[in-house]
């Protein structure tokens, strides 16, 4: 038995608004990744065997090795449905806004979900939720969105709906904010929820190969090269930095996704806790920061580039060259030392 983290109240709500709503549109965060596409379609899975009719839209694509994933086939990418979205979300009568806390981190999605006049349900599990939504349910504790959309469906009292494509889904956002379970995953009831999951049908070695184990020859040597040729190790600071710039992406027929999982790899060096990967988009810079025990990688995050997240994994952006980005970065090492 599960522990009933989600209040009661909540549940109620959510129900309700259940209850009275049939065109429901679920959105998540840009850039996509495991969890936001876990939870969105495990809800859009759910929410179809309860016969609703629900759209799951993105801001921008999600990575190819998500595209197995069972109803990703349906997902609307508003970048390039952007008319299509626009009159779904107009006549939606639910939103659930999944996997992420402020607003702007809908990006170009973010205007027309404000806007727009259904109520909307907040599902997530970074700190600091923005007061947007009729019914926030935000627990930070939880590992993963996916796993609170688990709970959330044994809550309503539908476990028994929970079908194998639902399953796999939960289970995926479930892996991959968890690192394959090798951070954040400390919780037992982690466990019960996956032995749940695998009774459903989830093949957890075959998904895991799925997510993890699909590189292009391209990706693969673009991570050697990184490696290689990029990192930088400041010892004194148990800190490692990555970057990657346009025309170094370029030399790789760099795809989204590609440097997925960059940022984690110098974290098994022995003593470094910090590491930090910088890539050159189109428009900005895009920082991912992980960390290891209590080095607070959201405040470095927030505090150097616009950005926030969990204690141990954050993103920011920065709209500098790459050379003053690593500079801002160099100089403000120094200022959380206390915190090794
Ligand atoms: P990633 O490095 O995988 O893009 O992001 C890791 C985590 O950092 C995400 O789960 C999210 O919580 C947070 N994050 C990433 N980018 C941003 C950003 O631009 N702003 C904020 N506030 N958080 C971000
Ligand atoms: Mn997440």
């Amino acid at each position: 038995m599960l522990s009933k983290i989600i209040a009661e109240d909540l549940i109620h709500k959510v129900d309700k608004l259940l209850s009275v709503s049939d065109k429901i549109v679920i959105v998540v965060h840009v850039g996509p990744d495991g969890d936001a596409m876990g939870s969105s379609l495990g809800l859009w899975h759910y929410l179809m065997t309860i016969e609703k009719e629900p759209v799951v839209i993105v801001p921008t694509a999600f990575p190819n090795f998500l595209k197995w994933m069972p109803g990703s086939e349906c997902v609307l990418v508003y970048e390039e449905s952007k008319e299509t979205s626009d009159k779904i979300i107009d006549e939606a009568e639910l939103i659930f806004t999944l996997d992420f806390n402020v607003p702007n981190r809908l990006a170009n999605l973010e205007q027309a979900i404000m806007e727009a006049k259904a109520p909307k349900v907040l599902i997530d599990h970074h700190l600091h939720p923005a007061d947007y939504a009729k019914v926030t349910i935000s627990y930070p504790e939880i590992s993963s969105t996916s796993e609170l959309i688990f709970r959330l469906i044994c809550r309503l009292g539908d476990f028994s709906k929970i079908n194998k494509a639902c399953a796999e889904c939960i289970y995926t956002g479930m892996m991959t904010d968890t690192g394959g379970f090798t951070y954040n995953s400390n919780k037992p009831e982690i466990y019960t929820i996956i032995y749940e999951l695998i009774k459903i049908g989830v093949d957890k070695d075959e998904i895991y190969r799925r997510v993890f184990n699909t590189y292009s020859a391209d990706r693969m040597k673009l991570m050697g090269y990184a490696l290689y040729k990029k990192m930088k190790v400041y010892p004194e600071y148990q800190t490692a930095l990555i970057t990657l710039d346009a025309k170094e992406l370029r030399e790789f027929n760099y795809q989204n996704g590609d440097s997925e999982g960059l940022v984690n790899m110098p974290l098994s060096i022995a003593g470094v806790v910090f590491s930090v990967f910088m890539r050159e988009d189109a428009d900005k810079i895009k920082i991912s920061l992980r960390s290891q025990g209590t080095f607070p990688a959201n405040k470095v995050s927030a505090d150097l580039f616009n950005g926030g997240g969990h204690l141990n994994a954050a993103g920011g952006e920065s709209y500098t060259t790459m050379h003053e980005a690593v500079k801002k970065f160099e100089q403000s090492l120094s200022d959380y030392k206390e915190f090794l």
